[in-house]
């Protein structure tokens, strides 16, 4: 960002607002008039809503988070790759948000944008491919698949995220994962529009080269099977009432917490560490599943944090094992 760029931003007259915005451009924080900017040019366009100060408690699993600093929902890819690109532009820092059913947003809230690609909620079938938008519910595409006699993503029903947020994680269940049924996606990188086969994502248990990158992904394209309609939905059914014997899904909760270790599940480690039930504020383990915190109604961030903390250090203590979280932390660094 050079010398223009401040004479282009009416807040700044100060030396103080210069030697911010110094700091911004050191990569501390962002000028404090870019961000509105952006927002009115975002909603001029007609490329997606954009909020200032916007609630993301309702946006997450969890019913957790301090507010975002700007959000926007873009209605369309194509506006979602103008905003990054004009957010890149002009040094705004943006955060990828899905359904939030794999993050814990602090109580301060996010800085900068948070961009929801909820909107983008296309499905194409062409022959046994299946594209899908970044914001597609993966419950929803799953069913759809299975109606329309493809097998390959039946795991995927009763993981309530989004298609960009399953490649994000490698989210699996029943012994099968997103590498095991995605080709190919198209991804924001560095500035501009690119195709990644599935093997270049460094896809591994609940890990991709995306979330330490911060690549966008825009859209998906799984390669499935010819398979009955039937017999998968008979499976998504059968998983779903397994799901809700073992998981406190009448709560808001984050599902799992910890990444399991090689050896026992995280939930084993935590459980008998006797954390099962431990509670802060309005955050409890689970009861019924132990590497589930579940917000009992007015949960904050900090609780879930605290519990978080606890639970490493007492299996870490006990067992010398360390749990590493798998829900992204968002806000917590700054
Ligand atoms: C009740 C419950 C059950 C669950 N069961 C499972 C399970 O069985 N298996 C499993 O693996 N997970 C499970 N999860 C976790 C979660 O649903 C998955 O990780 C899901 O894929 C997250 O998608 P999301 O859209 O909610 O991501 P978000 O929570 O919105 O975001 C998570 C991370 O992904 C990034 N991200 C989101 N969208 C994109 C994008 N388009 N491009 C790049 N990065 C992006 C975000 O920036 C963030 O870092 C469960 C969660 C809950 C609440």
């Amino acid at each position: 960002m050079g010398p223009r760029s401040f004479r282009a931003c009416p807040g700044i007259h100060s030396a103080e607002g210069i030697q911010d915005a110094v700091k911004k451009r050191e990569g501390t924080y962002i000028m404090r008039n870019q961000l509105p900017e952006l927002g009115t040019w975002i909603s001029g366009a007609g490329l997606g809503t954009f909020e200032a100060n916007a609630v993301l408690s309702n946006m997450t699993s969890w019913d957790i988070g301090g507010p975002a600093e700007g959000l926007c929902t873009p209605f369309t890819r194509q506006a979602c790759e103008s905003i990054l690109e004009r957010a890149a532009a002009t040094g705004v820092p943006v955060t990828v948000l899905g359904h939030g059913t794999n993050v814990l947003i602090s109580d301060r809230g996010v800085r900068g944008l948070v961009l929801c690609t909820r909107r983008l909620s296309d499905i194409r079938m062409e022959g046994t491919r299946v594209y899908a938008d970044a914001g597609v519910s993966l419950p929803n595409l799953a069913v759809a698949a299975a109606e329309a006699g493809l097998t390959g993503l039946e795991f995927a029903a009763g993981i309530p995220g989004t298609v960009g947020g399953a490649v994000a994680a490698n989210a699996g269940a029943h012994g099968r994962e997103i590498k095991d049924a995605l080709e190919f996606v198209t991804l924001w990188s560095n500035r501009e529009r690119r195709v990644c086969f599935a093997q270049e994502l460094d896809l591994r248990y609940r890990r991709s080269r995306l979330r330490e990158s911060r690549e966008v992904v825009l859209e998906a394209c799984f390669k499935l099977e010819k398979g009955d309609p039937g017999e998968s939905l008979a499976k998504i059914r059968q998983w779903g009432r397994e799901r809700r014997e073992k998981q406190p899904l009448q709560y808001p909760n984050g599902g799992s917490v910890f990444r399991n270790p090689a050896e026992h599940s995280a939930g084993w480690y935590i459980e008998r560490a006797g954390l099962k039930g431990a509670s802060a504020g309005r955050a409890q383990i689970s009861v019924k599943h132990a590497n589930f915190i579940v917000n009992l109604g007015g949960a904050k961030a900090a609780d879930v944090l605290d519990l978080i903390k606890q639970a490493q250090q007492t299996v870490l203590t006990k067992y010398g094992e360390h749990l590493e979280t798998e829900v992204v932390l968002l806000g917590f660094d700054d």
